[in-house]
């Protein structure tokens, strides 16, 4: 088993994890079984009690974990299976330590930092590398080398190296190499001290991953790497994309990042074949079609809020070898200047998840426009209950139907908390989370699109259909064409008589790929094109 470290320097924001996706992907097309991980240094057990704003989307795995957005990223790139283990915080590595503590489990010892802080990290690593069986694991240490709260992750990682022994774990940094205007010059002074700062912990990087706006040239490079202590082939360019973040496996290939991995590790592996990733490349380039398509929500002006979303709706373009140009709406601007105003001309509307009032009435809108207007509408989550409460309301003729999530004494809760969430008081991961089975009917659009009658979609959410209206949304024109396989909860709903109007109360986004794109993305786009034809 091999282990490749990798930190960040200077800011954050970098791109470490779609570094480490795109190592993995091109490790993976050589041939090579790849597991990736996450640490992350804050102290929530996980990100899913922390607002977007903070942290961007909270990922959702198979079985349930509440994760980081960079695992959407490996998950994307790569086939790796994740679960719960491979997101770890410094809030789970302190609940166990002092969990431990409490049982009386360190017999009397004083607790400390090193080294039961940094031996629970290390069981991490061994306990995914084994669960993983995989030749390379790649574990991504979050936040920038020098926050005082990363300093234990680092500590693990160098003892950790240190026990493996040499060719079997390298140290792999993602650092900013900045152009200032004023002088017309890139800038290594960041990078060089971002590295002294690793080398005062133990730790020398194998390689730079130097992320810059300009080609570094061959003298930046020597300087670089004389600076830093890491051979000249170790420094890796790695610019800034021109068309998608699909194009750096590619882009690191031509640096021959993954030549170096493999012989730095021993790893006896052919080149990798990434003619799946030119051809999507292509198809992002120089598409035969383009659509715009309009999301509807409330943290418009965040882009990692919605990351799995946007990428989805991107796959769902490659397979439909479309452009998209994504128009990030926020609901409340619909709600002061009408839908008409802010929706014509859209080839799509998409309203993803949410949670909480704000902007509420305007997506309820932007579901009416799109349903009385033929233009197609996919709806996730809290986008299906919206859909819901918007046919309630004025097709129903219901006016004041709503989710007892936004009025508690609604007169009409079309939309209301499952049972077995009534009594629930502790936040952290108590939603109807991760994987479940969803039963399609019968000559639904959905069946059609899956090719399938059962799938299974990942959920995170409190609130349900409520059955008690199931029998007047039936007689009006709405179907449920997707549930649980006992029946009772309502997992998918179409207007049949609609171009395409589908909603869902799972997550399909989290588990669309580029190579793999979802089938209900895929079906909303192929609807979007046909729709763009038509005045
Ligand atoms: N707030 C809604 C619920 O809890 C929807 C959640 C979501 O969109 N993820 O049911």
């Amino acid at each position: 088993m091999k282990y490749v470290f990798v930190t960040g320097g200077v800011v954050s924001s970098l791109g470490k994890g779609l570094t480490a996706a795109s190592l993995g992907a091109l490790l993976e097309n050589r041939g090579l079984k790849v597991a990736l991980q996450k640490f992350d240094p804050y102290l929530n057990v996980d990100p899913g009690t922390m607002n977007p704003y903070q942290h961007g989307e909270v990922y959702v795995l198979e079985d349930g974990a509440e994760t980081d957005l960079d695992l959407g990223h490996y998950e994307r790139f790569t086939h790796t299976q994740l679960t719960r283990f491979n997101n770890l915080t410094s809030g789970q590595v302190y609940q166990t330590v002092l969990e431990k503590e409490r049982r009386g489990a360190y017999l009397g010892k004083t607790v400390q930092v090193i080294p039961h802080v940094t031996d629970e990290i290390q069981n991490r690593i061994y306990q995914v590398a084994e669960k993983s069986k995989a030749d390379v694991l790649i574990t991504e240490i979050g936040g920038t080398t020098g926050d005082i709260e990363g300093l234990p992750f680092l500590e693990a990682i160098r003892e950790f190296a240190l026990d493996v022994g040499y060719n079997n774990a390298l140290f792999l940094h993602v650092t900013l190499v900045p152009f200032i205007k004023a002088a017309g010059e890139l800038k290594t002074k960041p990078t060089q001290q971002s590295v002294a700062k690793l080398r005062e912990i133990g730790i020398a990087p194998h390689i730079l991953v130097c992320r810059c706006e300009q080609p570094l040239g061959k003298e930046l490079r020597q300087k670089i790497s004389m600076f830093c202590n890491v051979p000249y082939e170790g420094v890796i360019e790695e610019r800034d994309v021109e068309h998608s973040i699909y194009e750096v496996p590619l882009m690191l290939q031509r640096e021959r990042l993954d030549d170096l991995v493999c012989r730095l590790l021993r790893l006896d592996a052919p080149p990798a074949n990434m003619s799946i990733w030119q051809d999507i490349l292509r198809k992002l380039i120089a598409p035969q079609h383009r659509v715009r398509i309009g999301v509807v929500g409330k943290y418009i002006g965040l882009n990692d809020a919605y990351k799995s979303v946007y990428e989805a709706i991107i796959h769902g373009g490659i397979a439909n070898d479309s452009g998209v140009d994504i128009e990030k709406i926020d609901a409340e601007e619909i709600e002061r200047g009408g839908a008409a105003k802010r929706l014509k001309g859209l080839n799509g509307i998409l309203v993803p998840g949410g949670f909480g009032e704000r902007g509420i009435q305007g997506k309820v809108l932007a579901a009416q426009y799109a349903r009385e207007n033929n233009v197609p509408y996919l709806g996730l989550c809290l986008g299906m209950q919206i859909a819901v409460i918007e046919f309630a309301r004025n097709v129903l003729k219901l006016p004041h139907a709503h989710s007892t999530e936004f009025d508690p004494d609604t007169q009409d809760p079309v939309i209301a908390l499952l049972d077995e969430q009534k009594n629930v008081t502790r936040m952290g991961g108590t939603m109807r989370l991760g994987a479940q089975a969803c039963q399609l009917a019968l000559g639904s659009r959905a069946a059609q699109l899956y090719g399938a009658f059962v799938v299974h979609e990942r959920h995170r959410h409190r609130y349900e259909f409520n059955n008690f209206y199931r029998d007047r949304f039936m007689k009006s024109g709405f179907t449920v064409s997707g549930s649980s396989p006992d029946g009772t909860l309502v997992e998918l709903i179409e207007l049949p008589e609609h171009p395409f109007f589908l909603a869902c109360q799972f997550h399909p986004e989290f588990q669309s790929k580029p190579t793999a794109p979802h089938p209900l993305f895929k079906g909303f786009i192929t609807a979007c094109i046909a729709q763009s034809g038509k005045p």
